[in-house]
């Protein structure tokens, strides 16, 4: 061996612990770094596990760069904690003379425009600041669960299969992995295909110049896909769905075929880097104990943890319950963003930025309590929650009358 050598370790296989959590994140998107966050904040030790090399999921390396409204679009807000706290955050180091201040003049909503890799960088620094271990590189390839209680969490990473011993888990991997796992019921929706990526030299996006803000000099984000951007409603012209690894990889090599024949087309073209994630809107979420609908839209809910208006239009308000969050089979896990049990035009709406923040730090919140009341998820004392919740920032009971 030369003096600059070393042997590598041995892979780790099978039951090898490498640390023990109160809280396990699993994924690193805005739902995960938010539930990562309240958990930390209610002083519970906590690890972040992402399987990229960045955290924002697709926020970030998806290239979704429009942190969509916290409002009703009728200038009220309806969306706070720590939802507004990664809003500002998003414009902390790049774009940062975006101004929400004016949100409530007519036309504008309490939303801005973000640059991907800046936000990455901000959230692992505010994430490590506040105390959160955060684990990348990583999968979560498995649970440790025996009467419904996740005992443990496997990861492969370039040390083998190694298991973080934990006391609650929320999943928040936007695919609902860990009940996916369990061999919970799951449900998969049908997705239009997309991919986002900065060009160089062809013309920004219509529906990023109508929401303000430049990109970086030279660059302009360009979504290319079988979508009607400019429609209400997501018009899906081809299904595509995420629930399996064939279809995923069907989804991503369509869209780069997509992509190549924009570069045939055009040879001033210079995509500056391609997604890091499949921009699949609406993968695979958990068949919960309420599944929040269309039909839901400005109804009431004694135990609504999180609130939220439409992205896409002023209109309808909807109260998120905790019970979406969890099933009847897992006695210590909450799903937290795009992946909780919700339909529909709901499930459009509550998928994005925003939400996903808000449920993860509702999540994240219920795991600590529940810890510290030696409670199931289903029996935690949802009142309390919502105090908590409350004092911590965030906005509920939008709809009562
Ligand atoms: C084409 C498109 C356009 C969109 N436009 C907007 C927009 O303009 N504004 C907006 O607000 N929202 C938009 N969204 C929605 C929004 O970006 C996401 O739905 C939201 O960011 C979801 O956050 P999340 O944390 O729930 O999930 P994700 O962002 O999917 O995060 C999940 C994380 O978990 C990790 N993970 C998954 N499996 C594992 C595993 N086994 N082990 C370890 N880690 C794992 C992933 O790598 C990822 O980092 C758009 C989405 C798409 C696809």
């Amino acid at each position: 061996m030369k003096k600059n050598e070393r042997l590598c370790a041995q892979p780790e296989t099978g039951r090898t612990e490498a640390g023990k959590y109160d809280v396990i994140v699993i994924g690193g998107g805005i739902a995960g770094c938010s539930a990562a966050l309240a958990s930390v904040r209610h002083k519970k030790r906590t690890l972040l596990i992402e399987k990229l090399t960045v955290l924002g999921g697709l926020a970030t390396t998806g290239h979704i760069t429009i942190y969509l409204p916290l409002d009703d679009g009728y200038g009220r807000q309806v969306i706070g904690g720590i939802s507004e706290e990664l809003l500002k955050l998003s414009t902390k180091y790049a774009y940062h003379g975006v101004d929400i201040s004016t949100w409530k003049e007519e036309g504008r909503r309490y939303e801005c425009k973000f640059n991907g890799p800046a936000y990455s960088l901000a959230l692992e620094e505010l994430l490590q600041s506040e105390g959160v271990d955060i684990l990348y590189d990583s999968l979560f390839c498995g649970a440790e669960i025996s009467d419904g209680i996740c005992r443990g969490v496997y990861v492969e990473n370039k040390s083998g299969r190694v298991l973080y011993a934990c006391g609650a888990v929320v999943d928040a991997s936007g695919d609902a992995e860990v009940f996916f796992r369990n061999g919970s019921r799951c449900i998969a929706a049908e997705n239009s295909l997309a991919i986002w990526t900065y060009f160089s030299g062809i013309p920004q996006h219509s529906i990023v110049q109508k929401r303000g803000g430049a990109d970086a000099p030279g660059l302009n984000l360009v979504s290319i896909g079988t979508i009607d951007v400019t429609a209400d409603k997501h018009i899906v012209t081809e299904p595509y769905y995420g629930d399996s690894g064939e279809n995923v990889n069907r989804f991503i090599q369509d869209s780069h075929k997509r992509l190549l024949g924009v570069l045939r087309s055009d040879p001033s073209a210079a995509p500056a880097a391609l997604p890091g994630m499949a921009d699949i809107r609406m993968a695979r979420r958990i068949d919960g104990s309420y599944e929040l609908s269309d039909k839901d839209a400005n109804a009431h809910f004694e135990d609504n943890i999180a609130c939220t208006g439409d992205w896409r239009r002023p209109g309808p308000v909807y109260e998120i319950p905790y019970r979406t969050l969890f099933n009847k089979d897992l006695r210590n896990v909450l799903s937290a963003g795009r992946c909780i049990s919700t339909s529909g035009e709901a499930w459009e709406i509550i998928r994005c930025i925003p939400q996903a923040s808000a449920t993860g730090q509702a999540a994240g919140t219920a795991l600590a309590m529940a810890l510290d009341c030696g409670v199931d998820v289903q029996d935690l004392d949802v009142m309390k929650l919502r105090e908590t919740l409350k004092a911590d920032g965030m906005i509920l009971d939008v709809n009562k009358g």
